[in-house]
């Protein structure tokens, strides 16, 4: 049990104003595995007040001073890569070896990445009469999701750090108890008071205070649509700096001369990673109408072979959802796509066979989908592709192009310049070229409603600063 009864203010372990708890739930065996508090106001204020008056000191130490503490923190979190893996294997479900790779490789990588790109960036630069200065943007209130937890915590914590911002950190009340341990490190290391502090909660009750709080400066969101616009609303009142990276629906385009076997193939990989409880999930799959059926037959074949089972037992590829709440709200998608008259190719609502406890969703797909229905519009955050037949590269463009999103997506053409030539006009930040993996440097976030701002490496560093110009008498 994971049992923590204190927020981390000032560079302490605290009591919360009221005692109540919120239970965090494994999802595999759906018991209880740890609570932590559930803040209010009052709690929100106190870390507030402690990044305050933390920020006068921090902002003015070294850039090489910060990156030390940061190195110092990844050191940290490497120590207690394996208890972290499985312990977001439990709270979020994914396969003990992915969550030990991605889950927690990735942000012990940030801190390390944000430390060497804080020595190198370029502080300040002349520009005519001027010099002009990168400065931290303030007390940062950081507000995260629970899919990939510690993950878009650390893209926020490390870079804001790095900037020379102070913290407030309100983790995703799903799977909070790895920014806990992440706080651990912070006190272990003997971070300065105030410079990091965590209070956990709900978002209503713990998260909205600190975006309507006038010292707060800055909010770092990542969550879905629907929260993103209300933050954006409320952080309006006090003038904030705002960065929100919100939901996608991505297009994964196979080009008539793509690599189908391989290009389908991947794209199932990539829709059904974390069961699909991925913001960059490519969850269309757009292929030219003459080649539908082979696209259709290799889908199937490849969700087919996801073994779906307990994310500690080493066989599965895909573990449960998150929640009973994310498994119920994928099942109605399931159902209405079917309702809407989608071919329902493998997979479906009913629960997978031999699996009674746990938030499992077979691996779906759905053909013949069309680009207007919900399906193909809205996010699923499950393991459900759909597949869309297209006539010809101008309607695959407006296809891909036809969400309200524009966070990710994908290529394929034996051509990469014909590819590229594709990938320029789709509205979205990223976008994969024949397989491109994923960089943890490259500028992450989203065109349209898929959000404001990057993250990760200079450009998720940049999100953090404000600029001044000094200016100066040009010499006679
Ligand atoms: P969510 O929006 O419900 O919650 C995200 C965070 O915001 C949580 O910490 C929550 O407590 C808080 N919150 C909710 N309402 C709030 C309010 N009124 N004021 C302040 N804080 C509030 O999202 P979720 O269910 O945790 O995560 C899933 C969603 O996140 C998906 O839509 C997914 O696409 C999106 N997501 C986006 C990215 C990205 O980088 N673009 C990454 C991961 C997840």
């Amino acid at each position: 049990m994971y049992a923590f009864d204190h927020h981390y203010v000032n560079g302490a372990w605290v009591a919360p104003a009221a005692a109540t708890r919120i239970p965090v739930i494994n999802a595999a065996t759906e018991a209880e595995m740890g609570h932590v508090p559930a803040g209010g106001v009052a709690d929100a204020a106190a870390a507030v007040a402690a990044a305050r008056a933390a920020f006068a000191n921090w902002s003015q130490t070294s850039p090489e001073a910060r990156a030390d503490w940061l190195v110092r923190i990844q050191a940290g979190l490497a120590a207690r890569k394996e208890e972290l893996a499985r312990l977001i294997a439990c709270e979020v479900g994914m396969p003990l070896k992915l969550s030990a790779a991605i889950q927690v490789g990735g942000p012990i990588a940030t801190f390390g990445n944000f430390a060497r790109i804080a020595r190198a960036f370029e502080w300040e630069a002349p520009i005519g009469n001027s010099r002009v200065l990168r400065e931290a943007a303030g007390v940062v209130a950081a507000i995260t999701p629970w899919n990939y937890p510690l993950h878009q915590i650390a893209t926020k914590v490390a870079a804001a750090l790095a900037a020379g911002c102070t913290v407030v950190l309100k983790p995703s009340e799903v799977a909070p108890l790895n920014a806990f341990v992440l706080a651990q490190v912070a006190h272990e290391v003997g971070l300065p008071a105030g410079v990091f502090n965590l209070v956990s909660g709900t978002g209503p009750a713990a998260g909205q205070p600190l975006v309507e709080h006038p010292d707060v400066d800055m909010v770092s969101f990542t969550g879905s649509t629907q929260a993103g616009r209300l933050i954006g609303a409320l952080a309006a009142q006090t003038v904030k700096k705002v960065s929100l990276e919100l939901g996608g629906k991505s297009a994964s385009v196979l080009l008539p001369d793509a690599d189908l076997p391989l290009a389908v193939k991947s794209t199932v990989n990539a829709c059904f990673l974390n069961s699909g409880q991925t913001c960059s999930a490519l969850t269309r799959l757009l292929v030219p109408g003459q080649h539908y059926e082979e696209a259709a037959r290799l889908a199937v074949e490849a969700a087919g072979a996801f073994t779906v089972g307990d994310p500690l037992g080493g066989q599965a590829r895909l573990g449960p959802l998150v929640s009973a709440a994310q498994r119920e709200r994928v099942r109605a998608h399931i159902r209405r796509a079917v309702e809407e008259g989608a071919e329902l190719l493998i997979g479906g609502a009913e629960p997978p066979e031999g699996l009674p406890t746990g938030y499992y969703v077979r691996p779906t797909v759905f053909g013949r989908v069309r680009p207007e229905s919900a399906l193909a519009q809205e996010e699923v955050f499950g393991p459900v592709l759909a597949i869309i037949p297209y006539r010809d590269e101008a309607d695959a463009l407006a296809i891909a192009n036809g969400t309200q999103y524009g966070l990710a997506g994908a290529v394929w053409s034996a051509d990469t310049d014909r590819a590229v030539a594709f990938a320029r006009r789709m509205r979205t930040g990223q976008v994969d070229i024949n397989g491109g993996p994923f960089n943890m440097l490259a500028p992450f976030g989203g065109y349209k409603q898929s959000g404001i701002g990057r993250e990760l490496g200079r450009y998720g560093l940049e999100e953090f600063l404000e600029c001044k110009s000094l200016q100066f008498k040009p010499q006679p």
